[in-house]
Protein backbone atom coordinates (compact mmCIF):
# COMPACT_ATOMS: atom_id res chain seq x y z
CA UNK A 1 0.00 0.00 0.00
CA UNK A 2 1.48 3.22 -0.95
CA UNK A 3 0.76 6.47 0.84
CA UNK A 4 1.52 10.03 0.32
CA UNK A 5 1.35 14.03 1.33
CA UNK A 6 -0.27 14.73 -1.46
CA UNK A 7 -1.65 13.03 -4.57
CA UNK A 8 -2.53 15.24 -8.25
CA UNK A 9 -4.32 13.87 -10.40
CA UNK A 10 -3.45 15.09 -14.29
CA UNK A 11 0.20 16.52 -15.60
CA UNK A 12 -1.00 19.24 -17.44
CA UNK A 13 -0.17 22.86 -16.69
CA UNK A 14 -2.71 23.28 -13.64
CA UNK A 15 -1.26 20.03 -11.79
CA UNK A 16 2.29 20.82 -12.43
CA UNK A 17 1.96 24.30 -11.00
CA UNK A 18 0.10 22.57 -8.17
CA UNK A 19 2.74 20.17 -7.32
CA UNK A 20 5.64 22.93 -7.69
CA UNK A 21 3.44 24.96 -5.64
CA UNK A 22 3.04 22.47 -2.62
CA UNK A 23 6.24 21.74 -2.63
CA UNK A 24 7.16 25.12 -2.20
CA UNK A 25 4.71 25.33 0.58
CA UNK A 26 5.79 22.10 2.66
CA UNK A 27 4.44 18.80 0.44
CA UNK A 28 7.04 16.78 0.91
CA UNK A 29 6.29 13.73 -0.70
CA UNK A 30 4.18 14.41 -3.85
CA UNK A 31 3.00 12.04 -6.45
CA UNK A 32 1.78 13.33 -9.80
CA UNK A 33 -1.01 10.41 -11.70
CA UNK A 34 -1.32 10.85 -15.18
CA UNK A 35 -3.74 8.68 -17.46
CA UNK A 36 -1.75 9.24 -20.65
CA UNK A 37 1.81 7.66 -21.52
CA UNK A 38 5.05 9.77 -21.82
CA UNK A 39 4.99 10.35 -25.06
CA UNK A 40 1.49 11.86 -24.83
CA UNK A 41 2.30 13.72 -21.77
CA UNK A 42 1.09 17.68 -21.11
CA UNK A 43 -2.72 17.22 -21.98
CA UNK A 44 -4.09 20.50 -23.60
CA UNK A 45 -1.30 22.62 -22.15
CA UNK A 46 1.09 20.97 -25.05
CA UNK A 47 -1.02 21.80 -27.82
CA UNK A 48 -1.30 25.59 -26.44
CA UNK A 49 0.86 28.58 -28.09
CA UNK A 50 1.68 28.77 -24.56
CA UNK A 51 0.39 32.11 -24.18
CA UNK A 52 -0.79 33.42 -20.85
CA UNK A 53 -3.02 36.23 -20.42
CA UNK A 54 -2.27 38.47 -17.27
CA UNK A 55 -1.92 42.02 -16.15
CA UNK A 56 0.95 44.67 -16.22
CA UNK A 57 1.22 48.50 -15.52
CA UNK A 58 3.91 48.65 -18.90
CA UNK A 59 7.43 47.66 -19.73
CA UNK A 60 8.86 47.51 -16.59
CA UNK A 61 6.69 44.92 -15.10
CA UNK A 62 7.09 42.82 -18.45
CA UNK A 63 11.13 43.17 -17.89
CA UNK A 64 10.82 41.40 -14.43
CA UNK A 65 9.51 37.97 -16.65
CA UNK A 66 11.81 38.75 -19.10
CA UNK A 67 14.65 40.29 -17.66
CA UNK A 68 16.79 40.65 -20.84
CA UNK A 69 13.92 42.34 -22.78
CA UNK A 70 15.08 45.43 -24.43
CA UNK A 71 13.37 48.38 -24.49
CA UNK A 72 13.13 50.34 -27.95
CA UNK A 73 11.15 52.76 -29.25
CA UNK A 74 9.97 51.03 -32.24
CA UNK A 75 7.88 48.55 -29.69
CA UNK A 76 5.00 49.68 -28.01
CA UNK A 77 4.13 46.70 -25.44
CA UNK A 78 1.27 48.98 -23.51
CA UNK A 79 -0.47 48.26 -20.79
CA UNK A 80 -3.53 46.05 -19.40
CA UNK A 81 -4.50 46.69 -16.01
CA UNK A 82 -6.39 44.07 -13.53
CA UNK A 83 -9.59 45.65 -13.79
CA UNK A 84 -8.54 45.95 -17.98
CA UNK A 85 -8.72 42.02 -17.29
CA UNK A 86 -12.02 42.05 -15.06
CA UNK A 87 -13.56 44.18 -17.46
CA UNK A 88 -12.68 41.64 -20.32
CA UNK A 89 -13.69 38.88 -18.05
CA UNK A 90 -16.88 40.44 -17.66
CA UNK A 91 -17.52 41.25 -20.87
CA UNK A 92 -17.01 38.22 -22.58
CA UNK A 93 -19.39 36.15 -20.15
CA UNK A 94 -22.17 38.57 -19.66
CA UNK A 95 -21.17 39.45 -16.36
CA UNK A 96 -21.74 35.67 -15.47
CA UNK A 97 -18.20 35.24 -14.16
CA UNK A 98 -17.94 34.26 -10.68
CA UNK A 99 -17.10 37.27 -9.07
CA UNK A 100 -14.05 35.69 -6.47
CA UNK A 101 -13.16 33.87 -8.74
CA UNK A 102 -12.56 36.05 -12.13
CA UNK A 103 -10.96 38.99 -8.76
CA UNK A 104 -8.45 36.38 -7.92
CA UNK A 105 -7.99 35.24 -11.40
CA UNK A 106 -7.12 38.46 -12.83
CA UNK A 107 -5.91 40.21 -9.48
CA UNK A 108 -3.26 37.41 -9.25
CA UNK A 109 -2.10 37.17 -12.78
CA UNK A 110 0.85 39.10 -12.30
CA UNK A 111 2.24 37.49 -9.54
CA UNK A 112 1.49 34.34 -10.65
CA UNK A 113 3.47 34.55 -14.13
CA UNK A 114 5.82 35.72 -11.85
CA UNK A 115 6.54 33.23 -10.15
CA UNK A 116 6.35 31.29 -12.80
CA UNK A 117 9.15 32.96 -14.32
CA UNK A 118 11.19 32.61 -11.33
CA UNK A 119 10.65 29.17 -11.03
CA UNK A 120 12.50 28.88 -14.69
CA UNK A 121 9.70 29.10 -17.05
CA UNK A 122 11.11 31.00 -19.98
CA UNK A 123 8.88 34.00 -21.93
CA UNK A 124 8.68 35.97 -25.50
CA UNK A 125 7.13 38.47 -26.37
CA UNK A 126 4.03 37.14 -29.14
CA UNK A 127 5.30 38.86 -32.01
CA UNK A 128 2.67 39.17 -35.17
CA UNK A 129 -0.73 37.68 -33.76
CA UNK A 130 -1.12 40.37 -31.39
CA UNK A 131 0.57 43.35 -32.65
CA UNK A 132 0.51 45.68 -35.43
CA UNK A 133 2.91 47.99 -37.09
CA UNK A 134 1.93 51.88 -37.07
CA UNK A 135 3.13 54.66 -38.26
CA UNK A 136 6.77 52.34 -37.67
CA UNK A 137 5.73 51.10 -34.36
CA UNK A 138 5.03 47.63 -33.34
CA UNK A 139 1.81 48.31 -30.82
CA UNK A 140 1.11 45.66 -28.88
CA UNK A 141 -3.01 45.76 -27.79
CA UNK A 142 -2.73 44.55 -24.64
CA UNK A 143 -3.71 41.69 -22.05
CA UNK A 144 -2.00 38.54 -24.35
CA UNK A 145 1.59 40.20 -24.77
CA UNK A 146 3.65 37.20 -23.51
CA UNK A 147 4.18 33.36 -24.67
CA UNK A 148 6.62 30.62 -23.31
CA UNK A 149 9.02 30.65 -25.50
CA UNK A 150 9.28 26.94 -27.33
CA UNK A 151 5.39 27.54 -26.89
CA UNK A 152 3.13 24.49 -25.27
CA UNK A 153 5.76 21.68 -25.53
CA UNK A 154 8.17 23.86 -24.12
CA UNK A 155 5.85 25.10 -21.36
CA UNK A 156 5.03 21.40 -20.47
CA UNK A 157 8.91 20.40 -20.80
CA UNK A 158 10.05 22.97 -18.61
CA UNK A 159 7.45 22.41 -15.81
CA UNK A 160 8.43 18.70 -15.87
CA UNK A 161 11.76 19.53 -15.11
CA UNK A 162 10.93 22.61 -12.57
CA UNK A 163 8.74 19.74 -10.93
CA UNK A 164 12.11 16.75 -11.34
CA UNK A 165 14.37 19.10 -9.46
CA UNK A 166 12.12 19.50 -6.91
CA UNK A 167 11.74 15.53 -6.53
CA UNK A 168 8.70 15.23 -7.41
CA UNK A 169 7.46 11.87 -8.33
CA UNK A 170 5.19 11.52 -11.81
CA UNK A 171 3.47 8.04 -13.31
CA UNK A 172 2.29 7.94 -16.79
CA UNK A 173 -0.15 5.79 -18.45
CA UNK A 174 -2.05 5.81 -15.15
CA UNK A 175 -6.06 6.76 -15.09
CA UNK A 176 -7.30 7.60 -11.99
CA UNK A 177 -10.44 5.97 -11.66
CA UNK A 178 -12.26 6.89 -8.19
CA UNK A 179 -11.54 8.90 -5.27
CA UNK A 180 -11.10 7.13 -2.07
CA UNK A 181 -13.70 8.78 0.31
CA UNK A 182 -13.79 7.57 3.78
CA UNK A 183 -15.54 9.26 7.07
CA UNK A 184 -16.30 12.15 4.89
CA UNK A 185 -12.21 12.53 4.16
CA UNK A 186 -10.77 11.80 0.56
CA UNK A 187 -7.75 10.03 1.53
CA UNK A 188 -6.36 8.82 -1.68
CA UNK A 189 -7.60 7.61 -4.84
CA UNK A 190 -8.14 4.17 -6.95
CA UNK A 191 -5.96 3.96 -10.13
CA UNK A 192 -5.88 1.77 -13.38
CA UNK A 193 -2.42 0.79 -14.05
CA UNK A 194 -1.17 -1.72 -16.55
CA UNK A 195 -4.61 -3.16 -16.55
CA UNK A 196 -4.43 -3.97 -12.55
CA UNK A 197 -6.73 -1.59 -10.33
CA UNK A 198 -4.97 -0.28 -7.30
CA UNK A 199 -5.02 1.96 -4.49
CA UNK A 200 -3.06 5.00 -3.61
CA UNK A 201 -3.36 6.33 -0.09
CA UNK A 202 -2.77 10.32 0.35
CA UNK A 203 -3.60 13.17 2.83
CA UNK A 204 -4.92 15.43 0.21
CA UNK A 205 -5.82 14.81 -3.50
CA UNK A 206 -6.07 17.85 -6.22
CA UNK A 207 -7.93 16.93 -9.26
CA UNK A 208 -6.38 18.76 -12.31
CA UNK A 209 -7.20 16.59 -14.91
CA UNK A 210 -9.35 18.65 -17.23
CA UNK A 211 -13.19 18.82 -18.70
CA UNK A 212 -14.77 16.42 -20.63
CA UNK A 213 -14.39 17.67 -23.76
CA UNK A 214 -13.22 14.51 -25.15
CA UNK A 215 -16.00 12.25 -24.48
CA UNK A 216 -18.76 12.81 -27.43
CA UNK A 217 -21.19 11.18 -24.93
CA UNK A 218 -20.59 13.62 -22.18
CA UNK A 219 -20.32 16.67 -25.07
CA UNK A 220 -24.33 15.02 -26.24
CA UNK A 221 -25.53 14.93 -22.45
CA UNK A 222 -23.94 18.67 -21.66
CA UNK A 223 -23.33 20.59 -24.40
CA UNK A 224 -26.73 19.61 -27.05
CA UNK A 225 -26.84 17.48 -30.28
CA UNK A 226 -24.89 17.47 -32.42
CA UNK A 227 -21.38 18.04 -30.15
CA UNK A 228 -20.75 14.60 -30.59
CA UNK A 229 -19.17 15.21 -33.97
CA UNK A 230 -16.71 18.10 -33.06
CA UNK A 231 -13.76 17.35 -33.43
CA UNK A 232 -11.45 17.83 -30.48
CA UNK A 233 -8.72 20.12 -30.63
CA UNK A 234 -6.39 18.95 -27.68
CA UNK A 235 -5.50 16.01 -25.59
CA UNK A 236 -7.72 12.77 -26.01
CA UNK A 237 -7.80 11.78 -22.11
CA UNK A 238 -9.79 14.76 -20.79
CA UNK A 239 -12.62 12.41 -20.83
CA UNK A 240 -14.45 14.01 -17.72
CA UNK A 241 -12.88 12.01 -15.06
CA UNK A 242 -12.13 13.78 -12.44
CA UNK A 243 -15.54 15.67 -12.90
CA UNK A 244 -17.47 12.05 -12.74
CA UNK A 245 -15.36 11.08 -9.43
CA UNK A 246 -15.89 14.26 -7.62
CA UNK A 247 -19.36 14.28 -8.34
CA UNK A 248 -20.31 10.53 -7.04
CA UNK A 249 -19.11 11.71 -3.78
CA UNK A 250 -21.55 14.49 -3.51
CA UNK A 251 -19.52 17.51 -5.15
CA UNK A 252 -21.10 20.59 -6.34
CA UNK A 253 -21.45 21.00 -10.39
CA UNK A 254 -20.66 24.43 -11.29
CA UNK A 255 -20.71 27.02 -14.07
CA UNK A 256 -21.63 26.82 -17.57
CA UNK A 257 -22.69 23.34 -18.13
CA UNK A 258 -23.61 23.57 -21.25
CA UNK A 259 -20.60 25.92 -22.29
CA UNK A 260 -17.14 25.58 -23.77
CA UNK A 261 -14.60 27.13 -26.01
CA UNK A 262 -14.98 26.24 -29.43
CA UNK A 263 -13.40 27.52 -32.58
CA UNK A 264 -13.37 27.27 -36.20
CA UNK A 265 -11.26 24.27 -37.17
CA UNK A 266 -10.18 22.71 -40.52
CA UNK A 267 -13.54 21.01 -41.46
CA UNK A 268 -10.67 17.81 -42.37
CA UNK A 269 -8.89 17.47 -39.29
CA UNK A 270 -8.97 14.37 -37.24
CA UNK A 271 -11.39 13.55 -34.57
CA UNK A 272 -8.32 14.28 -32.18
CA UNK A 273 -5.79 16.42 -32.69
CA UNK A 274 -2.53 15.40 -33.76
CA UNK A 275 0.76 17.02 -32.04
CA UNK A 276 2.62 17.53 -34.78
CA UNK A 277 -0.24 20.01 -36.66
CA UNK A 278 -1.74 20.68 -33.15
CA UNK A 279 -3.31 23.71 -33.37
CA UNK A 280 -2.59 24.72 -36.64
CA UNK A 281 -5.67 23.31 -37.73
CA UNK A 282 -8.05 25.79 -36.20
CA UNK A 283 -8.78 29.05 -38.76
CA UNK A 284 -9.55 32.06 -37.06
CA UNK A 285 -8.48 35.10 -39.08
CA UNK A 286 -11.62 35.30 -40.11
CA UNK A 287 -12.29 39.26 -39.08
CA UNK A 288 -10.34 39.79 -42.27
CA UNK A 289 -12.69 37.99 -44.73
CA UNK A 290 -16.53 36.97 -44.33
CA UNK A 291 -17.81 33.36 -43.47
CA UNK A 292 -20.67 31.63 -45.44
CA UNK A 293 -22.91 28.47 -44.46
CA UNK A 294 -23.56 25.67 -46.94
CA UNK A 295 -26.49 27.46 -47.65
CA UNK A 296 -24.67 30.62 -49.12
CA UNK A 297 -25.42 32.48 -46.05
CA UNK A 298 -23.50 34.44 -43.58
CA UNK A 299 -23.89 33.60 -40.02
CA UNK A 300 -21.67 35.54 -37.69
CA UNK A 301 -20.62 39.24 -37.17
CA UNK A 302 -17.19 38.09 -38.41
CA UNK A 303 -16.05 41.86 -37.13
CA UNK A 304 -17.75 41.84 -33.73
CA UNK A 305 -14.68 42.44 -31.85
CA UNK A 306 -10.75 41.37 -31.62
CA UNK A 307 -10.62 37.72 -32.30
CA UNK A 308 -9.22 37.58 -28.84
CA UNK A 309 -13.16 38.00 -27.65
CA UNK A 310 -14.69 36.30 -30.21
CA UNK A 311 -12.77 33.09 -31.40
CA UNK A 312 -13.79 31.07 -28.09
CA UNK A 313 -17.40 30.94 -29.29
CA UNK A 314 -17.69 30.82 -33.04
CA UNK A 315 -17.41 26.96 -33.14
CA UNK A 316 -20.50 26.88 -31.19
CA UNK A 317 -22.20 28.81 -34.00
CA UNK A 318 -20.79 26.55 -37.01
CA UNK A 319 -21.74 23.22 -35.34
CA UNK A 320 -25.70 24.62 -35.74
CA UNK A 321 -24.81 25.14 -39.29
CA UNK A 322 -25.92 22.59 -42.42
CA UNK A 323 -23.33 19.93 -42.20
CA UNK A 324 -20.92 21.68 -39.66
CA UNK A 325 -19.84 23.17 -42.23
CA UNK A 326 -18.87 27.00 -42.96
CA UNK A 327 -16.28 29.04 -45.89
CA UNK A 328 -14.24 31.82 -44.85
CA UNK A 329 -14.22 34.17 -47.99
CA UNK A 330 -10.75 36.37 -48.33
CA UNK A 331 -9.31 38.14 -51.34
CA UNK A 332 -5.86 38.99 -52.08
CA UNK A 333 -5.95 42.11 -50.41
CA UNK A 334 -5.62 40.24 -46.89
CA UNK A 335 -4.51 37.12 -47.20
CA UNK A 336 -0.91 37.77 -46.52
CA UNK A 337 -2.75 39.17 -42.41
CA UNK A 338 -3.86 35.26 -41.84
CA UNK A 339 -2.06 33.58 -39.86
CA UNK A 340 0.25 30.85 -40.85
CA UNK A 341 -2.17 28.07 -39.85
CA UNK A 342 -3.60 28.85 -43.34
CA UNK A 343 -0.01 28.01 -44.75
CA UNK A 344 -0.14 24.26 -44.19
CA UNK A 345 -0.37 21.90 -46.78
CA UNK A 346 -3.29 20.05 -45.38
CA UNK A 347 -5.69 22.71 -44.85
CA UNK A 348 -8.74 22.71 -46.66
CA UNK A 349 -8.75 25.68 -49.32
CA UNK A 350 -9.75 26.19 -52.72
CA UNK A 351 -8.64 29.21 -54.52
CA UNK A 352 -9.54 31.02 -57.53
CA UNK A 353 -9.17 34.28 -60.08
CA UNK A 354 -13.14 34.83 -59.90
CA UNK A 355 -15.54 34.89 -56.83
CA UNK A 356 -17.92 32.88 -59.13
CA UNK A 357 -14.83 30.48 -59.83
CA UNK A 358 -13.94 30.03 -56.10
CA UNK A 359 -17.88 29.29 -54.93
CA UNK A 360 -18.07 26.85 -57.82
CA UNK A 361 -15.26 24.91 -56.52
CA UNK A 362 -16.71 24.45 -53.06
CA UNK A 363 -18.45 20.96 -53.16
CA UNK A 364 -22.31 21.28 -51.68
CA UNK A 365 -22.02 24.93 -51.40
CA UNK A 366 -25.62 27.15 -52.59
CA UNK A 367 -23.84 28.51 -55.68
CA UNK A 368 -26.41 31.14 -56.80
CA UNK A 369 -27.02 32.19 -52.72
CA UNK A 370 -23.70 32.37 -52.18
CA UNK A 371 -22.64 35.24 -55.04
CA UNK A 372 -25.64 37.05 -54.02
CA UNK A 373 -24.22 37.32 -50.25
CA UNK A 374 -21.18 38.54 -51.76
CA UNK A 375 -22.59 40.87 -54.07
CA UNK A 376 -25.09 42.50 -50.78
CA UNK A 377 -22.01 42.49 -48.62
CA UNK A 378 -20.07 44.46 -50.95
CA UNK A 379 -22.53 46.80 -51.79
CA UNK A 380 -23.19 47.00 -48.16
CA UNK A 381 -19.64 48.04 -47.33
CA UNK A 382 -18.96 51.90 -45.45
CA UNK A 383 -16.09 53.17 -48.23
CA UNK A 384 -15.47 56.67 -46.79
CA UNK A 385 -13.86 54.25 -43.54
CA UNK A 386 -10.46 53.55 -43.42
CA UNK A 387 -9.38 50.22 -42.90
CA UNK A 388 -7.54 49.43 -39.57
CA UNK A 389 -6.77 45.97 -37.95
CA UNK A 390 -5.45 47.81 -34.97
CA UNK A 391 -8.34 49.32 -33.41
CA UNK A 392 -12.27 48.09 -33.90
CA UNK A 393 -12.50 50.46 -36.89
CA UNK A 394 -16.02 50.85 -37.58
CA UNK A 395 -15.34 49.74 -41.18
CA UNK A 396 -18.89 48.39 -41.21
CA UNK A 397 -21.70 46.91 -43.71
CA UNK A 398 -25.07 48.72 -43.17
CA UNK A 399 -28.62 47.01 -44.43
CA UNK A 400 -27.60 43.39 -44.42
CA UNK A 401 -29.77 40.68 -41.88
CA UNK A 402 -26.11 40.22 -39.75
CA UNK A 403 -23.78 43.24 -40.35
CA UNK A 404 -20.30 43.47 -40.28
CA UNK A 405 -19.29 45.60 -37.30
CA UNK A 406 -15.56 46.42 -38.13
CA UNK A 407 -13.13 45.31 -40.76
CA UNK A 408 -15.64 45.00 -43.40
CA UNK A 409 -13.02 45.01 -46.48
CA UNK A 410 -14.35 44.78 -49.89
CA UNK A 411 -13.87 41.38 -51.82
CA UNK A 412 -12.76 42.18 -54.74
CA UNK A 413 -9.02 41.54 -55.55
CA UNK A 414 -8.03 38.39 -56.69
CA UNK A 415 -7.05 35.94 -56.34
CA UNK A 416 -9.63 34.29 -54.10
CA UNK A 417 -9.42 31.91 -51.35
CA UNK A 418 -12.01 29.98 -49.18
CA UNK A 419 -11.21 27.84 -46.12
CA UNK A 420 -13.52 24.88 -45.32
CA UNK A 421 -14.32 24.82 -41.52
CA UNK A 422 -16.39 23.17 -38.67
CA UNK A 423 -16.62 23.56 -34.81
CA UNK A 424 -13.21 22.30 -32.99
CA UNK A 425 -13.83 22.07 -29.02
CA UNK A 426 -10.78 23.50 -27.23
CA UNK A 427 -12.53 22.95 -23.38
CA UNK A 428 -15.47 22.67 -20.91
CA UNK A 429 -16.80 25.35 -19.14
CA UNK A 430 -18.30 23.76 -16.73
CA UNK A 431 -16.93 22.07 -13.65
CA UNK A 432 -16.54 22.04 -9.68
CA UNK A 433 -17.33 23.98 -6.95
CA UNK A 434 -14.75 25.65 -5.40
CA UNK A 435 -13.93 27.98 -2.46
CA UNK A 436 -11.08 30.49 -1.91
CA UNK A 437 -8.55 27.67 -1.21
CA UNK A 438 -9.70 26.10 -4.48
CA UNK A 439 -10.95 23.61 -1.98
CA UNK A 440 -14.33 21.49 -3.61
CA UNK A 441 -17.04 22.26 -2.23
CA UNK A 442 -20.30 19.35 -1.70
CA UNK A 443 -24.01 20.07 -2.78
CA UNK A 444 -24.22 21.91 0.72
CA UNK A 445 -21.26 23.93 -0.13
CA UNK A 446 -19.29 22.69 2.64
CA UNK A 447 -15.69 21.80 1.42
CA UNK A 448 -14.85 18.47 1.05
CA UNK A 449 -12.02 17.61 3.85
CA UNK A 450 -8.89 16.13 1.60
CA UNK A 451 -10.01 17.31 -2.03
CA UNK A 452 -9.01 20.28 -4.01
CA UNK A 453 -9.02 21.14 -7.67
CA UNK A 454 -7.40 23.42 -10.32
CA UNK A 455 -7.73 23.94 -14.42
CA UNK A 456 -10.08 23.47 -16.36
CA UNK A 457 -12.11 21.53 -14.11
CA UNK A 458 -13.21 24.28 -11.84
CA UNK A 459 -16.30 25.80 -12.81
CA UNK A 460 -17.64 29.22 -12.57
CA UNK A 461 -14.99 31.54 -14.36
CA UNK A 462 -15.55 31.23 -18.65
CA UNK A 463 -19.92 31.30 -18.95
CA UNK A 464 -20.41 31.69 -23.14
CA UNK A 465 -17.24 32.65 -24.25
CA UNK A 466 -13.49 33.45 -23.12
CA UNK A 467 -10.75 35.53 -23.37
CA UNK A 468 -7.58 34.40 -25.13
CA UNK A 469 -4.67 33.53 -23.08
CA UNK A 470 -6.94 33.00 -19.70
CA UNK A 471 -6.93 29.24 -19.63
CA UNK A 472 -3.24 28.35 -18.59
CA UNK A 473 -3.29 31.85 -16.33
CA UNK A 474 -6.13 30.44 -14.82
CA UNK A 475 -4.37 27.00 -14.12
CA UNK A 476 -1.41 28.69 -13.08
CA UNK A 477 -3.26 30.69 -10.55
CA UNK A 478 -5.36 28.38 -9.01
CA UNK A 479 -3.30 25.68 -9.43
CA UNK A 480 -0.44 27.78 -6.84
CA UNK A 481 -3.58 28.26 -4.58
CA UNK A 482 -4.49 24.53 -4.57
CA UNK A 483 -1.21 23.23 -4.09
CA UNK A 484 -0.15 25.75 -1.46
CA UNK A 485 -3.90 24.63 0.33
CA UNK A 486 -3.22 21.19 -0.06
CA UNK A 487 -0.30 21.57 1.59
CA UNK A 488 -1.35 23.60 4.73
CA UNK A 489 -4.19 20.70 4.87
C1 LIG B 1 -5.02 23.71 -29.44
C2 LIG B 1 -5.14 24.46 -28.13
C3 LIG B 1 -4.52 25.70 -27.99
C4 LIG B 1 -4.64 26.42 -26.80
N1 LIG B 1 -3.94 27.59 -26.64
C5 LIG B 1 -3.97 28.23 -25.46
C6 LIG B 1 -3.12 29.35 -25.20
O1 LIG B 1 -2.24 29.71 -26.00
N2 LIG B 1 -3.28 29.99 -24.01
C7 LIG B 1 -4.16 29.57 -23.06
O2 LIG B 1 -4.28 30.20 -22.01
N3 LIG B 1 -4.93 28.47 -23.25
C8 LIG B 1 -4.84 27.79 -24.41
N4 LIG B 1 -5.59 26.66 -24.58
C9 LIG B 1 -6.43 26.19 -23.45
C10 LIG B 1 -5.52 25.47 -22.45
O3 LIG B 1 -4.95 24.35 -23.08
C11 LIG B 1 -6.23 24.97 -21.21
O4 LIG B 1 -7.00 25.97 -20.65
C12 LIG B 1 -5.21 24.51 -20.17
O5 LIG B 1 -4.12 23.87 -20.78
C13 LIG B 1 -5.85 23.55 -19.22
O6 LIG B 1 -4.89 23.07 -18.33
P1 LIG B 1 -5.25 21.89 -17.35
O7 LIG B 1 -3.99 21.61 -16.62
O8 LIG B 1 -6.48 22.18 -16.60
O9 LIG B 1 -5.63 20.68 -18.32
P2 LIG B 1 -4.68 19.77 -19.25
O10 LIG B 1 -3.47 20.49 -19.66
O11 LIG B 1 -5.55 19.24 -20.32
O12 LIG B 1 -4.23 18.61 -18.29
C14 LIG B 1 -5.14 17.63 -17.82
C15 LIG B 1 -4.38 16.32 -17.71
O13 LIG B 1 -5.18 15.38 -16.97
C16 LIG B 1 -4.97 14.10 -17.53
N5 LIG B 1 -6.08 13.22 -17.13
C17 LIG B 1 -7.36 13.23 -17.57
N6 LIG B 1 -8.08 12.28 -16.94
C18 LIG B 1 -7.23 11.65 -16.09
C19 LIG B 1 -7.38 10.58 -15.17
N7 LIG B 1 -8.55 9.94 -15.00
N8 LIG B 1 -6.30 10.18 -14.45
C20 LIG B 1 -5.08 10.79 -14.60
N9 LIG B 1 -4.90 11.82 -15.47
C21 LIG B 1 -5.96 12.25 -16.20
C22 LIG B 1 -4.88 14.36 -19.01
O14 LIG B 1 -4.24 13.31 -19.68
C23 LIG B 1 -4.09 15.67 -19.05
O15 LIG B 1 -2.70 15.42 -19.16
C24 LIG B 1 -5.45 25.91 -25.74
C25 LIG B 1 -6.05 24.66 -25.88
C26 LIG B 1 -5.89 23.92 -27.06
C27 LIG B 1 -6.52 22.57 -27.16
Amino acid sequence: MDTFDLVIVGAGNAALSAAISAKENGAKNILVLEKASKKDRGGNSRYTNGAYRFAYKGFSDLKKIIPNLKHTKKIDYGKYTSSNFLRDMNKVTQGKTDKYLSKTLTSKSFETIHWLSKKGLKFKPIKGRQSFKVNGIMKYWGGLTLEVNGQGEKLVDSLLNIVKKNGIKIQYDTAVTELIYKKKIVCGVKILHKKKIKKIFSKSVILACGGFESSSKMRKKHLGVGWEAAKVRGTRHNTGDGLSMALKIGAMPFGNWSGCHAVFHDMNGPEFSDLKISNKYRKISYPWGIVLNLKGERFVDEGEDFRNFTYAKFGREVINQPKQVGWQIFDKKVRHMLYPEYDVKSATMVKANSIKDLIYKIKGMNRSKALKTIFLYNNAVTKNIKFDPTIKDGKKTTGLKINKTNWANLIDKPPFYAYGVTCGITFTFGGLKVDKNCQVLNKFRKPIKGLFAAGEIIGGIFYFNYPGGSGLMSGAVFGKIAGKSAAKF
